[in-house]
C-alpha cells in the first residue's frame, strides 16, 4: 500500500489474512508492527518475517494508523486494550477495506470499484457481478468478505474492476469508502446482537452508499427505502431496484423479466427466465444489484445478459447440483436456520424436502406456509423428532437418520412425481455439527450421494 509510504503503522489479528495485510503494508513502504493475542500466530507472523512486537509497549504517540486485520472475528472479544490504547494516543483505528479505499484514491481513482453490502445476499452478489465483468473480457477482482482479503488483490490501476463484498464490520472501519457504485441490498433486523440498536446497524451500513458515486438501493424494506429517499435529498445519484414493486424510477423484477423504469416509461432490459443459478425473488434482487451495477461501470445490456446466463451460482446456496428427467437436485446446505431455508422452499412449487442436523430455537415454525409445496420431508439428525412434531397431519414425512438414506428415498420418490419439475432439497434448517465438520462438508456429501445414484447427469461440481 503505498498510500501509508514512511508511515508507522500498528496491526493487530494475524490470521492469513492479517499477515497478508501486513506484508501489503510493508511492500508499499510502511513500518508496520505487528500482533496477536495468540501466540502461535505472532510465531507464525515472525517466521514469515513480518515485524512484531508487542503493542502494549509500542510508541502509539507515533503510529499514524492503527490497523485491525480483516480476520479479527466479531465475536473476538474486541482487543479492547488495542482499541483503547489507539484511542487514549489518538490513532485512527481503520480495517483493510479501509487502507483499499485509500490506496485506490492515490494510484488509481478511475478504477472502476463496486462494494456491496446488505443483511442478506451479499455473497451472491458480489459473485455474480465478478462473473458478469469477468465474462464480458473485464480484468476482474473479488475479495473483502468473501474469497480474499482486499490488500492481497491485483494492484489497483485504471482499467481493473474490483468487486468488494463488505460486512458491517468492514464498513465500520472504513470511514473513507467511496466506490463507483455502492450497493446496498436489504436491511433486516438480524445481527443486533453484534450493532446493538438496528439505528446503528442501518447507519453503518448506509456510509457504504453515502460514500459512492452511485448509490444502487434496494428499495423493498422500510429502512433502505428511507435511506434511498435520504440520500437523494442530500444531492447524490440513487438507483432504486425492487424485486416486487413497479417503480416510477428505477430497475424492478416482473416476474423474471427485468425492466427499467423512466419517469414511469418502461422498457425491458433484462430477464431471468430459465436462469437455474437465479432463481427465486431474493435473487431477482441480487441480479437486480448487479445488472444496475455492472451498467454504471460501462458495461452493455448484451454482455450482462450474457453473464447472467452462464453464472453457476454459489456452492451450497440454492445451488443446482444434478437432474435426472424431470427431478433437479438441490444444494442449500448453507441454510442453517429456519429462515435461511424460506427462499429456497418459496422457490420450488414441488418439494421432496431433506431438513434436520442440530436444531435452532424455533425449529421450523416460521415455514410453515411453504409447507404446501412439500410432497414429503426427509429428516435427518437429532432435530428429527422435533421436525416430525411441527410437521404432524400437514406434510408426509419419513425419519430417514443419515443423508444418505434421505437422498435415496426421496430419489425414488420423486421419480414417480407426475408435476412438471420435482426438486429434491437439501435445506436442513439446522445447524450440521451433529452429522458434519460444517455445512460445506454435509453440502459435498449431499452432491456425492446424488452423484452417485443411476443415471443421474450431475451440474457443475
Ligand atoms: P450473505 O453473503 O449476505 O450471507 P448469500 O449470498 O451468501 O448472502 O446468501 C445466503 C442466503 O441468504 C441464501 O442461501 C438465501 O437463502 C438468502 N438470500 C440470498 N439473497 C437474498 C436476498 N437478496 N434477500 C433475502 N435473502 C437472500
Amino acid at each position: 500500500a503505498r498510500s501509508f509510504a514512511g508511515k508507522k503503522v500498528a496491526l493487530f489479528g494475524l490470521g492469513g489474512s492479517g499477515i497478508a495485510t501486513g506484508r501489503a503494508l510493508m511492500e508499499g513502504g510502511a513500518e508496520v508492527l505487528c500482533w496477536d493475542d495468540n501466540p502461535e500466530s505472532v510465531a507464525r507472523a515472525t517466521e514469515q518475517g513480518i515485524p512484531t512486537g508487542d503493542l502494549r509497549g509500542a510508541e502509539w504517540g507515533g503510529l499514524a494508523s492503527f490497523v485491525l486485520s480483516p480476520g479479527v472475528p466479531l465475536t473476538h472479544p474486541k482487543p479492547h486494550w488495542t482499541v483503547e490504547l489507539a484511542r487514549g494516543a489518538g490513532v485512527e483505528i481503520i480495517g483493510d477495506v479501509e487502507l483499499f479505499a485509500r490506496e485506490r484514491t492515490a494510484q488509481a481513482p478511475r478504477a472502476p470499484f463496486i462494494a456491496i453490502t446488505g443483511t442478506n445476499g451479499k455473497s451472491t452478489t458480489t459473485a455474480l457481478t465478478a462473473h458478469i465483468l469477468k465474462h464480458a473480457g473485464r480484468d476482474t477482482q473479488m475479495g473483502g468478505n468473501i474469497g480474499r482479503a482486499v490488500m492481497t488483490l491485483e494492484p489497483i490501476v485504471e482499467d481493473r474492476f474490483y468487486v468488494v463484498e463488505c460486512s458491517s464490520y468492514q464498513i465500520d472501519l472504513a470511514p473513507s469508502i467511496n466506490p463507483t457504485a455502492g450497493i446496498l441490498l436489504n436491511l433486516t433486523p438480524d445481527h443486533l446482537d453484534r450493532h446493538g440498536t438496528m439505528q446503528h446497524y442501518a447507519s453503518i451500513k448506509e456510509r457504504l452508499v453515502s460514500g459512492s458515486d452511485t448509490a444502487i438501493v434496494g428499495v423493498d424494506d422500510v429502512y433502505c427505502a428511507q435511506i434511498a429517499d435520504r440520500l437523494e435529498k442530500a444531492g447524490k445519484e440513487v438507483i432504486r431496484i425492487s424485486k416486487r414493486l413497479p417503480l416510477t424510477d428505477g430497475y424492478f423484477a416482473d416476474g423474471t423479466d427485468i425492466m427499467e423504469a423512466i419517469e414511469g416509461r418502461y422498457s425491458r432490459v433484462g430477464f431471468l427466465e430459465g436462469i437455474g443459478s437465479l432463481r427465486g425473488q431474493h435473487n431477482a434482487q441480487n441480479a437486480l444489484a448487479a445488472i444496475v451495477a455492472c451498467l454504471k461501470v460501462g458495461l452493455d445490456l448484451g454482455e450482462i445478459q450474457s453473464g447472467l446466463e452462464t453464472f453457476p451460482g454459489l456452492a451450497h446456496r440454492m445451488e443446482q447440483v444434478g437432474r435426472r428427467d424431470r427431478v433437479l437436485f438441490v444444494n442449500d446446505s448453507k441454510a442453517t436456520n429456519a429462515d435461511a431455508s424460506a427462499p429456497a422452499l418459496s422457490s420450488f412449487p414441488r418439494i421432496y424436502w431433506i431438513a434436520g442436523g442440530l436444531p435452532k430455537e424455533g425449529g421450523i415454525e416460521a415455514l410453515r406456509s411453504f409447507f404446501p409445496r412439500i410432497a414429503k420431508a426427509y429428516l435427518i439428525g437429532e432435530a428429527a423428532p422435533a421436525f416430525a412434531a411441527t410437521l404432524g397431519e400437514a406434510v408426509p414425512y419419513e425419519i430417514s437418520g443419515t443423508l444418505a438414506a434421505a437422498v435415496e428415498h426421496a430419489a425414488n420418490d420423486a421419480a414417480e412425481d407426475e408435476s412438471a419439475e420435482a426438486v429434491v432439497l437439501l435445506s436442513p434448517a439446522c445447524a450440521s455439527f451433529d452429522q458434519f465438520r460444517n455445512f460445506e462438508i454435509r453440502g459435498e456429501a449431499f452432491r456425492a450421494a446424488v452423484e452417485a445414484l443411476d443415471d443421474i447427469t450431475p451440474i457443475g461440481g
